[in-house]
């Protein structure tokens, strides 16, 4: 009888509530004005010599390494960031190795980890999520082969500081440290000038978010060159589709179309987290796209009042501390107020005076 490896059978099912999805969508960190017009003026234009071509990703890594100040030996193009968080387990997680995780964290981590058939180790932030460095510090082991970290955190939208992330790679040689800055745009801090200067480093970026490019699955892996070169085994050779590899040039450089966005995200997560201090409801400052915020026993009727006013946010309740947490992603300015002006409704509707006390 064919059987499943007993590491896949036993995976957890990552079921995003993706399914009729109508209104403003706050739910998924998406963009909500979508991709420069030059990226859809470019796929407008796409013939079918374009489709019927095997994929190459060659010139395009050489325009990211340039805009990212790296060498094309540092650097692979991947569908989505998952698929390089996918990669990086499948090339440094054995049976026998773990995975140190803080949670609440990205889901995939531990399923991606968990699928190569390695211990899973989770462990909790500290209050207010604040990263648990001296717990993670006493956790590494030799088997210790992966340790990814969001930073930006999601659900919570907390940071850690370089000199945290740093120290964490130089205390676990044998693991494979991978920072994850999938909403780098929305906090303007990274560590991508240390790749190839620390051997076990990692750096994720995506097309996602401040691209407004989720739909096309792109994201980056950056890493030494010697152990990129590894992951580029592992890799299909055409894990980036054409259409991606030819509208991705005009995403790029439309530089000024996302700094405008991101500037507006900037700005609603100023005036958002300002209305949540004047309606009393308890959130974590964030360095990203959306804000975790507090709503105690009502959360599924906070979520549902916001919905029939048109507006999707994303219930975090069953994450690791988050209970009665709901993420509401930010938006264009526009977006935001009226995110706002529907909070303001939803607070006095179901009277969360409550948590406010
Ligand atoms: N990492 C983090 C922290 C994320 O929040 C997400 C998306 N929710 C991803 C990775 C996945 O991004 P992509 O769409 O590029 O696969």
């Amino acid at each position: 009888m064919l059987n499943a490896r007993a590491a896949a059978k036993h995976l957890p099912a990552y079921h995003p509530p993706l399914a009729g999805r109508q209104g403003l969508r706050l739910d998924f960190n998406e963009s909500t004005v979508g991709c420069s017009p030059r990226v859809l003026a470019r796929l407008r234009s796409l013939d079918a010599e374009t489709l019927a071509q095997y994929p190459e990703r060659e010139s395009v890594e050489i325009q990211l390494v340039q805009f990212l100040g790296l060498d094309p030996s540092q650097l692979l193009l991947t569908n989505g960031l998952d698929e390089a968080i996918h990669l990086v387990c499948s090339t440094f997680l054995e049976p026998v190795d773990e995975a140190l995780i803080v949670v609440p964290t990205f889901a995939m981590y531990p399923i991606f980890a968990a699928a190569e058939g390695a211990n899973v180790i989770e462990l909790p932030a500290d209050k207010d999520f604040a990263f648990p460095l001296t717990d993670l510090l006493q956790r590494i082991t030799e088997r210790t082969r992966f340790i990814p970290v969001a930073n930006p955190n999601n659900p919570t939208g907390t940071a850690v500081p370089r000199e945290v992330l740093l120290e964490i790679a130089q205390a676990a040689p044998n693991a494979a440290v991978l920072i994850d800055e999938a909403y780098f745009e929305f906090h303007g801090e990274t560590l991508i000038d240390q790749i190839g200067c620390i051997p076990n480093l990692f750096i994720a970026r995506t097309f996602s978010k401040a691209y407004g490019l989720a739909g096309l699955r792109c994201g980056v892996l950056a890493g030494p060159t010697e152990q990129m070169r590894t992951v580029r085994r592992v890799a299909s050779p055409y894990n980036v589709n054409g259409v991606a590899l030819a509208v991705l040039p005009e995403a790029l450089s439309d530089q000024t179309y996302v700094d405008r966005y991101v500037a507006e995200v900037r700005n609603g997560r100023k005036l958002l987290q300002r209305e949540l201090d004047s309606l009393g409801l308890p959130y974590w400052p964030s360095r990203a796209n959306f804000v975790l915020v507090k709503i105690g026993e009502t959360h599924s009727d906070f979520v549902e009042a916001l919905r029939a006013r048109g507006i999707l946010v994303r219930d975090r309740s069953s994450d690791p501390g988050c209970h009665g947490c709901v993420r509401l992603s930010l938006g264009s300015l526009q977006h935001t107020q009226t995110l706002i002006a529907a909070l303001r409704e939803v607070v006095d509707e179901l009277t969360l005076g409550e948590v406010r006390a």
